[in-house]
Parts: C-alpha cells; structure tokens; sequence
C-alpha cells in the first residue's frame, strides 16, 4: 500500500524468490550491540538483502502497531535500495528517526507518504537496476 502511492507494485514470492530480486530476512533476539536502537537494515552499496529486528519493533510498539509498523520498516530499507543510496528525508517513510506523530498515523493505519525527492530518487535507481523490476 505504502509502494501503490509511488506507482510500483511489490510482488511477494516467499520461497520462490529470485537470486537477485530483494530479499528480507525477519531476526528476532537481535544482539543489543548490532546497530544499536536500528528497527532494520539494508546495504545498498553491497547487495539486496534486507534484515528487520522485528524483536525490536515489539518493544517500541503496541501489538496492534506492529504490522503497520512492520510495513514502514520494509518500506524504508526496499527504498534504499532502490535508490541505492544511504539518505533520509525530512518527513515520511524515508525519515531517519519516526516521531510521535509518525507513529500516531501508521497507528491510525494511515500510510506515511515519500517526498518529491523520494519518488525521483527511486525512479533513477530502477532505471539503474534493471533486474529489480523483472517480473519473471
Ligand atoms: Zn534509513
């Protein structure tokens, strides 16, 4: 939902995912000392392997507040790497650090947005990544 806003369709493949499509591991009891206070990481410059401390995202969040929580946390690293740049915005989905109000709207199941900035940045990286938007 948070993509449909940006014109790009995720296609979920479980399993059956691609070698070089992104892939997105869920750790729980992430080590308090890897990248402290991070919800998630991505590599941009190396790869297109994601990790979300979904542990984490429990102790910051009510139950209720996880999935959509969950689904920012994708949304986020996805986007760079799709951008293949390291970089946050000033506001929405790309923020560095969520805020109370942030937090508020993915609660009241509202989407946070991308920025102009955001939507032209991915654009570019698809175009230089070409295998991201194969479809087979
Ligand atoms: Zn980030």
């Amino acid at each position: 939902m948070i993509f449909s806003h940006a014109g790009i369709r995720i296609d979920w493949r479980g399993s059956s995912c691609p070698e070089r499509a992104i892939h997105v591991e869920i750790a729980e009891g992430s080590p308090a000392l890897e990248r402290p206070g991070a919800l998630a990481y991505a590599l941009p410059y190396q790869g297109t392997r994601i990790v979300v401390f979904l542990d984490r995202l429990r102790n910051i969040a009510a139950p209720s507040t996880v999935p959509s929580l969950l689904g920012h946390v994708i949304a986020h690293e996805v986007t760079h790497l799709l951008q293949g740049v390291v970089r946050h915005s000033c506001s929405g989905v790309m923020k560095a650090a969520w805020n109370a109000d942030d937090y508020r709207q993915m609660r009241w199941g509202v989407p946070l947005s991308f920025t102009k900035e955001d939507l032209l940045l991915i654009q570019l990286g698809m175009q230089a990544k070409p295998f991201l938007t194969s479809t087979d």
